[in-house]
């Protein structure tokens, strides 16, 4: 049955989009469809469908039932024309730049990118040819003259990695489009729930799917959304780079967004009252969180992200890496891992986390402090998270 979603609530939106069509044999949920090819008896109907012009899969490189529901299901949260989809967060994100920008072009993006993303512009891109000029995170004014200069691409990740830092969309969007440069936003951080970026005029929406879509620290993959004519491209260029999503991870990934929106909601009501706790705990040198007041960006945030803040923050701790190290080992309901967005609370420092790639010397200069601890909160109670975390400060020195 073909529902119309484009006037229901995220909610809905989440559980419904992409089901229809899919099941067999009326099975209620998307089947998982592990096969790499499809058989055709009729071959004009395989020569129809192998050219495009009847609908179906022939090698799960380039689609597969599984993974199309994946990329319905996304691409009508982010209100989006057409999605593809990835083997990983980084393959939405290379595969995007690499099929959108050539040799002699321009990028202008932000120093805080993720640590994976920062290394592209850094050292991939600039060797075949491509500048890129990475301004700072918090001038707005910077970003939009760098963008006046003209530029293939703008990329943009809001909220940032590791620090939290908003910046504008609509008005990078904006400048974007008075040069005719196509505009980039990782949403991974913030997801559909609290940030439509297409909406605020971003061309393509990306995302690590490995983090809030799926939910459960148990699959990776990535996802462009945008305009069906650029994410054409994307898509043709990933057949070919064979950056594929496998059809398990997808079914972990429907069945994680599934409840996408009781999550977000959860964790981004956790998270504010985490981050106010820890504002007033004297141990705490800084919190990042774009939901405080205190938050440069502050204003942007209240703005541009109307369902909430995300369950991410991270904070420094009066001290070093010693303290951090101290701290971390003393959480009883966070798993210090590389990841964020899982039902589980998740910590990290960015020095083995996001940024492991980047030197310590590269990391100071991006205002990441060694320690900085990211706070990645679950769904668990919220009280309990709260007493851990004041448990695991309390014991550390000079207190
Ligand atoms: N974008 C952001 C904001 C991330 O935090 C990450 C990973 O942590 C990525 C992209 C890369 O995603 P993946 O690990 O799925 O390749």
């Amino acid at each position: 049955m073909k529902r119309d979603l484009s006037d229901r609530g995220m909610g809905t939106k989440s559980l419904w989009a992409g089901e229809e069509g899919s099941s067999a044999r009326g099975a209620t949920q998307v089947p998982i469809v592990q096969s790499i090819a499809f058989t055709y008896e009729d071959m004009d109907e395989w020569q129809e469908v192998a050219l495009g012009h009847r609908e179906g899969h022939i090698y799960s490189r380039n689609s597969n039932p599984t993974f199309a529901a994946l990329e319905e299901k996304v691409r009508v949260l982010e209100g989006a024309g057409a999605a593809t989809c990835f083997a990983s967060g980084m393959g939405a994100i290379s595969n995007t730049i690499f099929s959108l920008v050539r040799h002699g072009e321009r990028i202008v993006s932000i120093k805080d990118t993720y640590g994976g993303t920062n290394q592209m512009f850094r050292e991939f891109l600039p060797s075949i040819g491509i500048e890129v000029t990475l301004c700072d995170t918090a001038d707005g004014d910077q970003i939009e003259s760098e963008i006046s200069r003209g530029c293939r691409m703008v990329y943009l990740e809001t909220p940032t990695n590791p620090t939290l830092k908003v910046v504008d969309i609509e008005r990078m969007a904006e400048a974007a489009h008075r040069v005719g440069a196509i505009v980039v936003t990782d949403n991974t951080f913030a997801t559909p729930i609290n940030q439509r970026p297409l909406k605020l005029g971003s061309d393509i929406v990306l995302h690590s799917a490995s983090k809030f879509l799926g939910g459960h620290g148990d699959a990776l993959g990535g996802i462009a959304c945008g305009p069906e004519d650029l994410i054409h491209k994307v898509f043709h260029y990933r057949e070919i780079t064979g950056a594929a999503l496998d059809p398990f991870a997808a079914y972990l990934l429907i069945r994680g967004l599934k409840t996408l929106q009781i999550r977000v909601e959860r964790q981004n009501e956790s998270a504010l009252r985490i981050a106010r706790h820890l504002e007033e705990n004297p141990t705490v040198a800084q919190v990042y969180y774009p939901g405080l007041e205190s938050h440069p960006q502050h204003e942007i945030a209240r703005r541009q992200m109307p369902g909430g803040y995300g369950g991410v923050m991270s904070f420094a701790l009066k001290g070093n890496f010693e303290t951090v190290k101290t701290f971390l080992a003393r959480l009883r309901f966070a798993h210090r891992a590389a990841n964020l967005g899982a039902v589980e609370t998740t910590v990290g420092s960015p020095a083995t986390t996001s940024h492991v790639e980047v030197s310590k010397e590269d990391r100071a200069a991006m205002g990441i402090p060694d320690s900085l601890v990211r706070y990645s909160t679950g769904i668990e109670d919220v009280d309990d998270l709260i007493a851990d975390l004041e448990q695991a400060i309390s014991a550390l020195p000079g207190l």
